[in-house]
């Protein structure tokens, strides 16, 4: 391919449609050929259509007839993945208005055309400076692109039009904002760079300034009306290094969305402040949830044995009507049989049984010469635990464990240690097997005061003795003493609920403290998500929020996503700096709901165990981790809509976004 221009436009035609069916040709049949090394000037009066010819040539316009032929390959053969290779890799744009990015240094606005070639930081640094050195900047690369003089900012765009090696630089009215010294000295650099092989193609509506090129293309009224050769071209050939074009890196994009989100920290941060009430409820919802459930389970474990399966023989009130009276029953629940009891102790995972009756009025106390009328008194069971003792210990044979309230009645002194060791007698009234009158008498020891009555195993019963004790005293009269409720134990909680199938299987009833857990378990669960729910209401608030912010920063940052597309920056790249936005925007929201809970949970903590003794609201880092997860989530879907309204931005419409 010896005699390959470098690029030739054939017939090209443009035209815009106006809001009514009149089309307006701004173009007309341009056919012309450039080559490396020539300086162009592309000479018209303004609104000749010489920035349409330059946007087309730059690979930002495709909408026109005819074509663009770049080292024999027409552009309009090219997928749009190309044409943005083509702009970042051959192209290098330089706009009469500078489009820097204002809040990135001189030296980032330089590196962020060489962000989406594969080099390191350090080469893309490196280099950076050496263009810097090149155009004169060496000392500004610090600066901001408000610090600079006009000239300046030129040069700096030029450095960054620079940065990806292109074969064509297209200057669209370089020095229209610079005063006839500075623009000469533009001009010289343009002409320096011209020497190395570079196409330089240049618009100018100065007859002065096209003169300092090689050649100059006079336009008019989309046409061109001539094509005059000054001087020779320069015929260095350049040096074409092999470039491998990829995506902005998620890290470098995460940079710049840092960058971008400290220019507007303060509304970044109400933003985040906002978004963070939602997911700051939810997880303070769901520890304060977890935190009464075990409050509650403690609660019940501590008083209550949760391995215990109780079983009676079926309701109460049946058992009473059933019964009929058999002699020595008069214990509420129906008597269980030795038969039964078999049942019960043959059941599979069941460790043991314990035997438990309740008697029922018939019971007096005589203390200190004193009559005293028991409405309950109950056997001994394992429920019962040291822990509940006030005073004492458990009974053993031949004594007596009273509550706090009977133990009232009987001293008056405010501490019960002076009963401990003194003994009352006991009476039970039954019925003979002839209905006639037998008392079952024992004189018991009394051991220790216990302090759950309410609670307590067996409702309302003011004294308790072991099994063995009151089965005696019974025998004694001749009677049997049957057990109204048989206390099977498990092995293992788990055990629990299939121990309470097989026995009501067996046709008995059961409701063992591990089932109450359980369901007490699910309403307090079911009331944590319900309010977790409510909460949850306020994340569709902070989505909406967010949303609404970074269609804000698309509309506030157009121009500088045009100029992102114009260096190279493929839709990919724009979507993924909003989408790193977003999530950075959740993480940020997600950080301080979850610090704030946790500030929240200690303060609240302190105060209620003052007045429970636990800590209700247990935020575990799972909770922590879901929040974070949750809000950053929230926000990238919130920022989906955004970033590609950003990505689908017309590159050349968003360069001229005012
Ligand atoms: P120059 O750069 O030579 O001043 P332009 O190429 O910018 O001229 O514009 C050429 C003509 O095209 C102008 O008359 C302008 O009004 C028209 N034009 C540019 N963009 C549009 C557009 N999006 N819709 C309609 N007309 C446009
Ligand atoms: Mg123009």
């Amino acid at each position: 391919m010896k005699n390959m221009k470098l690029l030739e436009l054939k017939h090209v035609n443009k035209s815009y449609k106006l809001a009514g069916k009149e089309s307006v040709s701004i173009l007309r049949d341009v056919s012309i050929s450039f080559e490396s090394g020539e300086f162009v000037s592309i000479l018209g009066e303004s609104g000749s259509g010489k920035s349409t010819l330059m946007n087309i040539i730059g690979g930002m316009d495709s909408d026109y007839q005819g074509d663009v032929i770049v080292q024999g390959k027409t552009l309009r053969s090219m997928k749009e993945k190309e044409i943005d290779a083509y702009r970042k890799e051959k192209i290098g744009f330089i706009f009469q208005s500078f489009n820097l990015i204002p809040h990135l240094s001189v030296l980032e606005n330089v590196m962020i055309a060489m962000q989406m070639l594969d080099k390191s930081e350090k080469e893309r640094m490196k280099c950076a400076m050496e263009i810097l050195k090149e155009v004169g900047l060496m000392n500004h690369a610090k600066k901001r692109p408000n610090q600079l003089s006009g000239g300046q900012k030129q040069r700096v765009a030029i450095a960054r039009a620079l940065a990806n090696d292109p074969e064509i630089i297209l200057a669209d009215e370089p020095t229209g904002s610079l005063d006839q010294e500075t623009s000469g000295q533009i001009l010289e650099l343009l002409d320096s760079i011209a020497k190395k092989g570079v196409l330089i193609i240049t618009v100018t509506h100065s007859q002065k300034v096209a003169d300092f090129g090689s050649r100059i293309v006079s336009v008019e009224d989309g046409r061109i009306i001539e094509d005059q050769f000054l001087k020779e071209r320069y015929t260095t050939v350049k040096g074409t290094v092999q470039k491998k074009g990829k995506n902005l890196s998620l890290i470098a994009s995460f940079k710049l969305a840092m960058k971008n989100m400290r220019l507007k920290a303060k509304r970044n941060i109400l933003v985040a402040l906002g978004g963070s009430i939602g997911i700051f409820s939810v997880i303070l919802m769901l520890s304060l949830g977890n935190g009464v459930t075990d409050y509650m389970n403690d609660e019940i474990n501590t008083n209550l044995n949760p391995l215990l399966v109780d079983v009676v023989k079926s309701d109460e009130a049946e058992a009473v009507e059933e019964q009929g009276g058999p002699p020595n029953q008069q214990m509420g629940g129906a008597p269980f049989t030795e038969e039964d009891i078999a049942t019960i102790s043959g059941l599979k995972n069941v460790e043991r049984v314990e035997k438990v009756t309740t008697i029922r009025g018939k019971t007096n106390v005589i203390y200190s010469e004193k009559n005293y009328e028991l409405p309950a008194m109950a056997t001994l069971t394992d429920t019962i635990i040291k822990g509940n003792i006030e005073e004492g210990t458990l009974p053993s044979e031949n004594e007596v464990l009273l509550t706090t309230s009977f133990a009232q009645s009987l001293t008056s002194e405010v501490t019960y240690e002076s009963l401990i060791g003194e003994s009352i007698k006991l009476f039970i009234n039954e019925m003979g097997e002839n209905n006639q009158p037998i008392t079952v008498e024992r004189e018991l020891i009394i051991s220790g005061i216990y302090a759950q009555e309410d609670i307590g195993p067996i409702e309302g019963a003011s004294a308790y003795v072991s099994y063995t004790t009151l089965e005696d005293a019974y025998s004694e009269q001749k009677l049997i003493l049957q057990p109204v409720q048989l206390n099977a134990y498990a092995k293992k909680q788990v055990d629990v609920e299939e121990i309470k199938a097989d026995v009501e299987k067996a046709g008995f009833v059961s409701s063992p403290i591990a089932s109450i857990m359980e369901q007490v378990t699910t309403y307090v669960n079911m009331a944590t998500w319900l309010l977790a729910g409510i909460a949850a209401i306020s994340l569709l608030v902070s989505g909406i929020m967010i949303l609404v912010v970074l269609y804000i920063s698309v509309v506030e940052r157009t121009r500088e996503i045009g100029i992102l597309r114009a260096i190279g920056a493929r839709k990919k790249d724009i979507r993924r700096i909003f989408f790193s936005e977003s999530a950075l925007m959740g993480l940020l929201s997600g950080v301080i709901a979850v610090t704030g809970a946790l500030v929240i949970s200690i303060l609240l903590n302190n105060v209620l165990s003052n007045s429970f003794g636990a800590e209700l609201i247990q935020l575990s880092p799972e909770y922590m981790l879901f929040g974070m997860g949750a809000s950053t989530l929230i926000s990238v879907i919130a920022g989906l809509l955004p970033s590609s309204k950003a990505a689908k931005l017309d590159p050349m419409e968003s360069l001229r976004y005012e």
